[in-house]
Formats: structure tokens, sequence, C-alpha cells
């Protein structure tokens, strides 16, 4: 059983057990202790008293700390990667990678948080100091989804604490195995910095985003939730960070390299069984290579390698839980019955009743607003459409509520220049989807999300600014009372 914990401790928390399972197997893993409200009071309460001397200790001593939790990160490397693959279904080659990127995260911030100062800036007289200083906030909420726990999870607390913030960290209900296992990894950091809680949404979510004491909560996850958070910060005027869903477009132009597009395609489709935020979703194709794309994107669909993500041969892992690949079958559907050509998959694969899978999909034949166009669809679907020209594309591209991620092929300069000054998306690819940088900031237009995570960007999130007009030399001035 893994426990919470908070104040540098483990601790039993005041809600149910509850089971964490494989989705590949089905079978429970391990058994979690959730968090009640008073075990995140206490949480909240711990972060609150260990924040002035986090905020005051050297950033170079911070650090070294956040270099230290990168180090034993990559000591743990292999046992983490396994924990991640049983309880996300994803596969350990992909996890390994994971978790060598979240320790990079944390050197990376250590070392923006050494550099990072402020600025000095012109005063109205020479007797003056005007400084830009930056400031941390105090207790940060850092709220993850299932499908990238461990790396959603850095990307948070690497630029907050290397700000100088404290933290209280919930894990999805679905994935909380690993993350409570990672107290490990943060031991040397003084008691009180980081707090874990497992809970569900509904109890320990909510006492945490309504926490006074909560200064800031970053949070990874549906456009629903994130919407309900908002509503529930503004009464405090809490500072959000938002990275929300997506409806990713793909536009295939008639002059790009149309093997690596159809490649691309299919791996930005299907990866991780198309529970990534910026999985293409939408596929818009210029008509005179239509046919050819389809026929190539259908076969690619087809040959890849579905099963448990332990097995090195897998490409494609199940879901995360039946429930979610319900939601996808009716999608699918009703997409059917709308008409749509499911050109290979929508249905569960014969030879693995056990676990969640979901044929990789391909589907032709939808008007752009049917749902499936429209609505995430967060699993293996790739819906593809005919359009006369870029122009189309581009536009269909942007009658989206989301704007999170968009990828183009094509060898043509100027199509590429229209795109990028036009797509409505925070993260514009051309001819190679899905790369996430770590200097890059990373974020969504629209519903897909506020602020930004990653980069520099992702750093000023996690703090306050503060303007110090300093007047150095003293004295009375001209315009103050009385006046003459
Ligand atoms: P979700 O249902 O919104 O849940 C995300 C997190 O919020 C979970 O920890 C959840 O806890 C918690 N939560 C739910 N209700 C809450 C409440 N009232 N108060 C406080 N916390 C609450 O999302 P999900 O189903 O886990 O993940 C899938 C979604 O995440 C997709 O929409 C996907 O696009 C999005 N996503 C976005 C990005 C991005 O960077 N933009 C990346 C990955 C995923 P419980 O698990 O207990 O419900
Ligand atoms: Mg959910």
């Amino acid at each position: 059983m893994r426990t919470l914990w908070i104040n540098g401790e483990s601790k039993q928390g005041g809600g149910p057990l509850i089971g964490v399972i494989d989705p590949a197997t089905e079978q429970v893993i391990g058994e979690v202790s959730q968090a009640d409200a008073a075990d995140v009071d206490l949480a909240v309460q711990a972060a609150q008293a260990a924040f002035p001397a986090w905020r005051d200790t050297p950033a170079s001593a911070r650090a070294g700390l956040l270099h230290g939790v990168a180090q034993r990160m990559r000591q743990s490397l292999e046992s983490i990667a396994t924990e991640l693959t049983l309880e996300t279904g994803r596969t350990l080659r992909k996890n390994r990678g994971y978790v060598e990127w979240s320790a990079q995260c944390f050197d990376y911030y250590a070392e923006i948080g050494r550099h990072h100062l402020g600025r000095v800036i012109p005063s109205p007289e020479k007797s003056q100091l005007s400084l830009v200083l930056k400031a941390p906030l105090g207790v940060v909420a850092c709220i993850v989804p299932w499908n990238y726990p461990l790396l959603l999870l850095s990307w948070k607390i690497a630029p907050a604490l290397a700000a100088g913030n404290v933290v209280v960290i919930k894990p999805a209900s679905y994935t909380p195995w690993t993350t409570l296992g990672l107290a490990q990894v943060f031991e040397e950091l003084p008691p009180g910095v980081v707090n874990i809680v497992a809970g569900s949404g509904r109890e320990a979510g909510e006492r945490l985003i309504r926490h006074p004491d909560v200064a800031m909560i970053a949070f990874t996850g549906s456009t629903e939730v994130g919407q309900h958070l908002m509503r529930a910060a503004a009464d405090d005027v809490k500072r959000l960070n938002l990275e929300l869903g997506g409806k990713d477009p793909l536009l295939v132009c008639a002059d790009a390299d149309l093997e690596a597009a159809a490649r691309a395609c299919v791996w930005g489709a299907f990866l991780n069984a198309g529970q990534v935020c910026t999985s293409i979703e939408r596929v818009y194709i210029e008509a005179p290579v239509f046919d050819q794309f389809r026929e190539r994107v259908s076969t690619l669909a087809r040959e890849l390698v579905i099963g448990p993500g332990m097995d090195p041969t897998t490409e494609v892992t199940p879901m995360i839980r039946a429930s979610e690949r319900q939601n996808v079958l009716d999608q699918i559907k009703s997409a059917r019955e709308l008409g749509a050509d499911i050109l290979t998959g929508g249905k569960i694969p014969q030879h693995l009743s056990t676990g969640f899978y979901l044929e990789p999909t391909v589907i032709t034949g939808l008007e752009p607003d049917s749902p499936l166009m429209v609505e995430e669809t967060f699993g293996p679907v790739c819906p593809l459409v005919k359009v006369t020209d870029f122009d189309q594309a581009l536009q269909l591209a942007n009658a989206s509520m989301y704007g999170l991620g968009a990828t183009l092929f094509t060898n043509d300069p100027a199509k590429v220049r229209k795109y990028m000054n036009e797509i409505e998306a925070g993260n514009v690819w051309i001819n190679d989807p899905l790369i996430d940088n770590m200097a890059g900031p990373f974020g969504g237009f629209k519903r897909s999300g506020l602020g930004r995570e990653l980069g520099l960007e992702g750093f000023e999130a996690f703090t306050e600014t503060k303007h110090v007009h300093w007047e150095i030399e003293g004295g009375v001035k001209s315009w103050w009372y009385p006046w003459e």
C-alpha cells in the first residue's frame, strides 16, 4: 500500500483505500490511501510553514537540491518507468524516456532559477533605483491528469520550486501509484516543500482549489474541469496555469513528402492510444493526394502491433479504462450512423479481450461539424478529410474551440509562413508533429488553456512581479505637502 506524503512523512489518508489498475491486465497492482479534506488542509499547512525558509534559500542552494532530485530520478529510472507502465499502460520504452526527460526538467529549471533575476529599469531621477523583482507566490496546487503522470508533474513542480514556491501535488485517481512513490525522490528537500495527496477530484481536489492559503493552481486536464477551476479560483483571485484539451489538426499539402506525412500521422494519432493532449485528431488532405494518403495511412494503421506496454514489440497500448474506451466506441458508433466510412479498426481487438484495448481506427466521410470532428476524442481515432486546397484546410483547422497543437506537412515556404502566422494554436509543428522542447513554451489558444508551461514562460508563470522604486539619497520632494 502507498500512503500520502505530508511534511516529509508518510501518512495514512482519511479517505477510502483505492486499488490502482493495470490497463493491460485489468489487475490491481496495489492500493493507495486517499486524502480527505482534513489531509489536504494538513498538506497546505505544512507547505505554508515551509514557504518562508524555502523562499529565502539562496537560488544556488535550491539549484543544488533540484539537481539532486534529477539525480535520484535517474538512479531509480528503471523502477519508476516500470511503475508508470503498470499504471498507465504506456510502453516501457517510452516511459524510460519520460523519466529521463522529467529529470532533465529539474536540471533545466534548477539553472533557470539561478539565473532569473528580474531587471533594473531607468528611474525618473539619478538618485533613484528602479527594480523589477520576481517573487514566488507561496503554496501552489499542482493537479495532474492520468496520461503523463510524471512528466506533466515535473513541468509544474520543477519551475515552481526553482522559483521559490512550495507545492501540494494531487495526482489523478487512475494513476496515483508512481506519484506517491516519488516521496523518496524528494526526501532531501526540506519537509513541507513538496507534499503529495492522492484523492478524488471531488473531495481532495475541491478542497485544494478552494483552500484560502493556496495562491496558485497549476492544472493539466480537461477543459471542463479547467473551466470549473477558473470559477472556483475567482473568489480568492488565485493565479491559474491551465493546460486543457485539444482537437489538433494535421494539414497535408499535395507538395509534401507523403510517406513522411503518413507515418507522422499514424504516430501522432495513435501514440499512447491517442491519449495525448496533442494527439492528431483531425487530418485535412489536399484533394490531389487524398486517395494515396488515405490508403497509406490505413495500411500503416492496420500493421501496428497492439499489446501490453511491457512487451518491447508493442506499438499501441491499451486505453486507461473501459469507460474511456466506451466513450470512444460511442463516438465511432455515432460517426458510423452519420454515414462515415471506417477504413480500419473501430473495434476491440479479438485476440486482446483482457485489457482496455481498442484497434487504431481510421475514418473518412465525416462532415466538419459532426461530433467526432469537433469534440476531443482522446482515443486511437484518426478522421481524414479531403479539402480543395490549403486555404480551406487552414480555415477548417481554425474552426475549433480548441487551439493546442497544429501540424503542417509541406515543402512550400510560403505555406509555412502563412500557417505559422494564421494558425490559432500554441504549438505549431512543421513536418514533425508532437515535438516538445524544454526551452519552448507549451500551451494552448482558446479553450485549450491559459498560460504556458516549459521555457522561460513556464518559469515566469510561477512568479509574481514587484516593481521597486528606491530613492537612495532621500530628502523631501517638491510635490509633497505642503503645497506652495
Ligand atoms: P480531468 O478529468 O480534467 O482530471 C484532471 C485532474 O483534475 C485529475 O487529477 C482529477 O482528479 C482532477 N479533478 C477533477 N475534478 C476536480 C475538481 N473538481 N477539483 C479539483 N481537481 C479535480 O482530466 P483527465 O481525464 O485526467 O485527463 C484527460 C484530459 O486532460 C484531456 O482533456 C486532455 O486533453 C487533457 N490534457 C491536457 C494536456 C495539456 O497539456 N494541455 C496534457 C494532458 C492531458 P480525478 O482523477 O480524481 O478525477
Ligand atoms: Mg477525467
